[in-house]
């Protein structure tokens, strides 16, 4: 197809996901043809620096080519072959290393591909473990943080809290007890940051203990819940669920899809509060970005008590047709093998230095609300009003705007809201870590000034 006809097929054939088409067949967006490491070319030719790792999953760049090599070499031996009740060569080796990798106690790998399908799985686990147990009282609850994001499975829906996705599907979700997120930019009135923080901790305790005999999870985004915004918890919060749910006897359920491989600077988030959660989701970064795949980590004594005959019913029936598919475990392999070779984590750490350094220019920014930052995740929120805190009108996408003059300059980025992210490949080099910061900067003052103006 020429490039004309590959526009018109695009408004006339593909409806794309987490977007209005109205706009998207106005806008005309860049059509990507190629890539070459931290660069997206389009049908003209026209190249774009990645600055959200093509949806937070990039991890090494595009076209790395130990990745491009094993996936290769898998595919001269076998593309997909089912896990229902067989094995598949990298699956096993890959499950090995991540059982390697993974906090202590998490040594069962159960695939899937996609991070919704990662955390969909985890909470079925969690359920019919709950009814293989013969717990007493029937653990059907499930506990979640306000505006969590876990994926647009029905399950995973449910115990997700951001309402412009999820409210909607209001009828079709089943109920959870949501704690209040552990943040604070904006705080109910009779609170100051501090005391307000300091009763999410307790109100989390007060939920759970209360409820502690009908739940059978506690599902949550470690450390950052990055789809609300990049909402980043106090030092401590993931600790104190921990300890409050290994007390009760309630199995924790980490959903690292985001967080995961990297992103904050230790390989799983959990690390950096030495937490192991009894359930551990994966996908995005797992095979550098490059495939669909994705892993549910269990405990053993998960894992233990869907063993026996299968007269007892006690199998889990779930699996996808392209769960543990070999071409993906192949390149979640090479990718692991590259995070090691390169020191990445190194690199990581260095890089979220410079970044929080360039950005700490739009500080004196008027619009600029609050600048959160974790590792290499990073979320600018611009308001109307910073003293007062208010948002900008909903009606001015003034986020969409950004990423708007962003492309201008040649740079993707793709906001939550108003909420500017940030997330480059961990790979990224200094200085094109600082074009990306640049080309923000110049792009939020540029509409925001407009806005000023109007
Ligand atoms: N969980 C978290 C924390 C996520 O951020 C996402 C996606 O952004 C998902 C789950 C869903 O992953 P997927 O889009 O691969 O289904």
């Amino acid at each position: 197809m020429d490039v004309a006809d590959l526009t018109w097929a695009d408004d006339e054939y593909v409806w794309h996901p987490f977007t209005p088409m109205t706009v998207h067949r106005r806008e005309h967006p860049p059509i990507i043809a190629r890539a070459e490491g931290f660069w997206l070319f389009d049908i003209h030719g026209q190249r774009y620096l990645d600055g959200i790792s093509s949806l937070w999953c990039n991890v090494h760049g595009h076209h790395v080519p130990e990745i491009d090599q094993a996936i290769r070499r898998q595919l001269d031996l076998v593309a997909h072959s089912t896990m229902l009740g067989l094995g598949n060569v990298p699956s096993i080796e890959l499950a090995q290393k991540l059982v390697k990798l993974a906090p202590a106690g998490l040594n069962k790998v159960f695939y899937s591909d996609s991070g919704s399908t990662a955390v969909e799985a985890a909470l079925k686990i969690a359920y019919q473990y709950h009814r293989q147990k013969s717990s007493p009282e029937e653990r059907s609850l499930f506990v979640t943080i306000s505006q969590a994001y876990h994926g647009d499975t029905i399950g995973s829906v449910s115990v997700g809290g951001i309402d412009l996705f999820h409210q909607v599907y209001g009828k079709l979700l089943f109920k959870t007890l949501q704690l209040p997120a552990p943040v604070a930019y904006r705080f109910p009135e009779g609170f100051d940051r501090d005391s307000y923080l300091e009763w999410t901790f307790k109100e989390a305790e007060r939920i759970i203990t209360e409820n502690a005999s009908t739940i059978a999870a506690v599902v949550m985004e470690p450390t950052v819940q990055g789809a609300a915004g990049i909402l980043v918890h106090p030092q401590g919060y993931l600790k104190h669920i921990r300890a409050i749910t290994a007390r009760l006897g309630i199995p924790l359920i980490c959903d690292e899809v985001a967080v995961g491989f990297g992103r904050t600077g230790t390989m799983f988030a959990c690390e950096q509060e030495h937490v192991a959660p009894d359930m551990l989701c994966l996908a995005k970064g797992l095979t550098g970005g490059y495939l669909p795949l994705a892993a549910t980590l269990t405990q053993d004594y998960i894992y233990e008590a869907f063993l026996g005959e299968p007269q007892l019913g006690r199998t889990f029936f779930h699996g996808h047709t392209f769960t543990g598919n070999p071409l993906g475990c192949a390149a979640a392999i090479a990718n692991l093998e590259l995070f090691e070779a390169k020191q990445l984590l190194d690199h990581v750490k260095e890089m979220s230095a410079l970044a929080a350094n360039k950005l700490a220019a739009l500080s004196d920014q008027p619009n600029v609300g609050e600048i959160r930052q974790q590792g290499m995740m990073i979320g600018i929120e611009l308001v109307a009003n910073r003293g007062l805190k208010t948002s900008y009108d909903p009606a001015l996408r003034i986020g969409h705007q950004v990423t708007l003059a962003a492309r201008k300059h040649g740079v993707i980025i793709r906001p939550l809201g108003d909420v500017i992210v940030l997330m480059p490949a961990l790979a990224m080099p200094g200085d094109l870590l600082e074009l990306l910061c640049d080309v923000t900067l110049k792009s939020i003052n540029e509409v925001c000034k407009k806005d000023h103006a109007v």
